[in-house]
């Protein structure tokens, strides 16, 4: 294996827990280098305002935030790598990263920090329309349905968020709701409430995604009242997927031990997993606060954890 391919450490993700631990690896000497996958900068990439981030009394932009980050990491000798994994062999010491581009990297300890992904309703409409209407980030795709009437779908925080914002753009968007009770803040929920170009619907299921690829894309999405089983189609251009997330941990083949929806597991009160020297943080173990700061705490606790692993294994080799 050739010298620039085995690292003390390595990153995998490039969210606010892998740019994090990062900054702290870097600050500790360790030469950290991370592995942005596909989308550097994370799920902060496609969101606007970041307004619960602290430090920012006005806010800031999602990627504005992250770019701030990844630099601040730069500053501290972290190598940056434009690639994706494609699997991970962690069965012993160093273990052994492959890449998109064939790249194979090893390492002493490595930091898992790959976030987690949008997750969708599972109907066929959904990949056939995508790109014709059907979107799962309104950030990116809202501005293309200016003048139009849209639906979002979910209850959380996010669907709400992407609902307030989609009516920059759109004469109407309706917020499609599996219950009558929204899961997202209630300051948020407030806003909504406060913006009459959402119009909630409540008690509703998607039962398909009504248009024609290419072909003027989405016009309808059909929907069922679970209360009354009614079927209804609202007339829309566009529908937003927002019910949540996946844990990106495919790579990882159950090599880690995970809990029954794929999040990692880690150590209480801590970030190691049951591998000796892999450590998880982020999004990736986190499916109860899910937010930046969050992720960003335990980018820090993840850094140094992993140095105080090195440290320990080091001394050992010295010892021997
Ligand atoms: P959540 O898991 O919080 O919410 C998902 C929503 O989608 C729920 O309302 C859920 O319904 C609904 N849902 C899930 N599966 C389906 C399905 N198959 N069909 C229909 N509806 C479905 O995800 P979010 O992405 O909204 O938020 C994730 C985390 O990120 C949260 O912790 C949130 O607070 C945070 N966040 C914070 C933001 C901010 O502070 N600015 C912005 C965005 C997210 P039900 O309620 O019935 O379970």
């Amino acid at each position: 294996m050739s010298e620039d391919k085995h690292h003390r450490v390595m990153i995998l993700g490039g969210g606010p827990a892998g740019y994090t631990a990062a900054i702290y690896a870097g600050r500790a000497n360790m030469k950290p280098v991370v592995i942005q996958g596909m989308q550097p900068g994370g799920q902060l990439t496609i969101t606007t305002d970041v307004d619960n981030f602290p430090g920012f009394e006005n806010g800031v932009q999602g990627p504005e935030l992250m770019e701030k980050m990844r630099a601040q990491a730069e500053r501290f000798d972290t190598t940056m790598i434009f690639d994706a994994v494609t699997s991970t062999k962690l069965d012993k010491r160093p273990f052994e990263i492959t890449c998109d581009s064939g790249d194979v990297y090893t390492c002493d300890a490595l930091i898992i920090a790959t976030g987690a992904s949008a997750r969708w309703l599972g109907i066929p409409a959904e990949k056939t329309l995508n790109g014709f209407g059907v979107s799962a980030c309104a950030t990116c795709d809202g501005f293309f349905f200016k003048g139009q009437d849209v639906a979002v779908i979910g209850g959380g925080d996010t669907a709400v968020e992407e609902a307030m914002f989609l009516t920059n753009f759109c004469s109407k968007v309706y917020l499609v709701h599996r219950r009558d009770e929204l899961r997202a803040e209630k300051v948020m929920q407030d806003q909504m409430k406060a913006n009459e170009k959402i119009v909630p619907v409540w008690d509703s299921v998607v039962e398909d995604i009504l248009g024609e690829a290419g072909k003027g894309g989405v016009n309808a999405v059909k929907i069922r009242n679970v209360k009354t089983d009614e079927i209804s189609d609202l007339p829309v251009t566009g529908v937003f997927i927002a019910i949540g997330h996946t844990p990106n941990t495919g790579i990882f083949d159950k090599q880690i031990d995970q809990d029954d929806a794929g999040y990692l597991l880690t150590k209480p009160d801590s970030t190691a997993t049951n591998i000796p020297g892999v450590f998880a943080a982020g999004d990736v173990q986190d499916k109860t606060y899910r937010q930046a700061v969050t992720a960003a705490g335990t980018g820090c606790m993840v850094a140094l954890e992993a140095e105080r692993f090195l440290n320990e294994q080091e001394g050992d080799a010295t010892r021997i």
